[in-house]
């Protein structure tokens, strides 16, 4: 399956984390003028390229700094591949009462439909309800939802939001049978992720270190100096050194300080999810978000030819983990609960996916965005600094502060300057 920008349909990347027996060999190392230099020297090097680490080496490249950017997989092949792909306020927030995060999450959501509107669309979610004084709360909050995220550059005319008539809540075939009796509509912002990702990189141009697998560090009095790797590709092993550091390892970061420095503190708590993708089913056009226990959403969102269906949250030991089937099982029981007239368990699974959320428990930050977002300064090299949490809406808003304070630089070019889209190299070799 293609979706609409062109490549894959959502899946397990081929060369996420470990690669499975089955799986094909590995992609060719870069040649010709993109090949690889066995001694590299950087200002900053960063570590994991997901969605933090591909957004901090472009705003590096926005303020001129040369950076590395080292994965032991490929470009957005971790977590960022495995979200639910909204550039989002948090319409959730809304429940809980976190305004704040909320909106500085609508804030963010406007600069990715400005930077990136090639991996962006605009959605007219429906949130059903229950009965009337549901339905009035749910208009009051959603009203204010999209008052405060007024700005939605590129959002199209046709997308209605407010009341939807009854008409076409009736038409919808999620409605029969179900506890609804009538939906709000509010805007949001749908993604790629991994692509929004790897368009992130394209546009850092950083020395790419896909495929490197770390081995040791070099450290100098407090401070790490260098890196060797291991190309997973081919074996050649490389070494990398830099002034400063940065981890966006996402869940696998206590994992890789544990592995690497012998650390034990915990600074994340893991919590898993899941998506199930589904053959589209007609009729169904707008997506649904539907409210749950403890501030939770279910998703119902058509989108590439298919329905996506999640999340669940499930506490894990680590960020590579399967999907058990009480999980599944939870999805399932929660659809056929609130939306019976759709055969769920006739429908052939087309796809499933399992994202491990990072989630701080730490003290101690140098920096905090947001709730979910911390940047911390290393208690033992002085020149290494963690991102841990996060979401995608936030990371750019994030590694902008963080490259604030690596290099003493600013840049409003970060909130404007549109994204190269990932052409399959993005590395430049200088
Ligand atoms: C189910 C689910 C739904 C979500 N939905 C949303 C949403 O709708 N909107 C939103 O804004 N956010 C959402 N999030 C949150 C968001 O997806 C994550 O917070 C974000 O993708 C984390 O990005 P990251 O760069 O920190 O980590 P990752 O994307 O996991 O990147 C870490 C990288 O580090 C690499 N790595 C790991 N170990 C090593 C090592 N030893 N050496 C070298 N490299 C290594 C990995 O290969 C990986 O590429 C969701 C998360 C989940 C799980």
């Amino acid at each position: 399956m293609v979706h609409a920008n062109g490549s894959l349909i959502k899946g397990r990347a081929h060369w996420a984390q470990e690669k499975p027996v089955s799986e094909p060999a590995w992609p060719a190392p870069p040649v010709g003028d993109r090949t690889l230099p066995n001694a590299l020297d950087m200002e900053v090097a960063i570590l994991g390229a997901g969605i933090h680490g591909a957004a901090l080496a472009r705003e590096l490249k926005l303020r001129g700094v040369a950076c590395a950017l080292v994965d032991k997989g490929e470009v957005g092949g971790g977590t960022s591949q495995w979200s639910s792909q909204l550039l989002h306020g948090g319409i959730r927030y809304m429940l809980t009462g976190d305004l704040r995060q909320m909106r500085e999450g609508l804030l963010e959501r406007a600069t990715w439909a400005r930077i990136a509107p090639r991996r962006c669309r605009w959605e007219a979610f429906w949130m059903p309800h229950r009965f009337w004084a549901e339905g009035l709360a749910h208009r009051f909050g959603i009203g204010l939802y999209d008052h405060w995220g007024a700005e939605r550059p590129g959002w199209p005319d046709s997308l209605v939001l407010g009341h939807v008539p009854s008409e076409a809540f009736q038409a919808d075939p999620r409605s029969p049978g179900s506890p609804f009796r009538g939906a709000t509509a509010y805007a949001d912002l749908m993604t790629w992720d991994r692509e929004l990702t790897k368009d992130l990189a394209a546009s850092a141009e950083a020395v790419l270190l896909d495929f490197h697998e770390p081995e040791g560090f070099e450290d100098a009095g407090g401070a790490l100096k260098a890196l060797r790797l291991r190309d997973r590709r081919d074996g050649t092993l490389r070494r990398l050194s830099a002034r400063q550091w940065v981890f966006a390892l996402g869940p696998w970061t206590d994992g890789a300080l544990t592995h690497w420095f012998g650390e034990t503190r915990q600074r994340l708590r893991l919590s898993s999810g899941i998506h199930l993708w589904f053959d589209a089913v007609p009729g169904c056009e707008r997506p649904w978000a539907i409210r749950r226990p403890k501030g939770r959403i279910l998703f119902v969102i058509p989108r590439d030819g298919l329905l996506q269906v999640g999340t669940t949250e499930r506490e894990v030991e680590d960020g590579w983990v399967p999907i058990v089937s009480t999980e599944r099982e939870e999805l399932f029981e929660a659809l056929e609960h609130h939306l019976p007239a759709v055969p769920w368990r006739r429908m052939p699974i087309r796809s499933e996916e399992l994202g491990v959320r990072p989630l701080v428990t730490s003290s101690g930050a140098t920096a905090h965005l947001s709730r979910e977002a911390v940047l911390e300064r290393h208690e033992r090299f002085a020149n290494l600094t963690l991102v841990l949490g996060g979401k995608l809406t936030t990371a750019r808003a994030l590694m902008d502060q963080l490259a604030t304070d690596l290099t003493g630089q600013t840049t409003p070019a970060s909130k404007t300057e549109p994204l190269r889209l990932w052409d399959g190299h993005s590395a430049q070799i200088r």
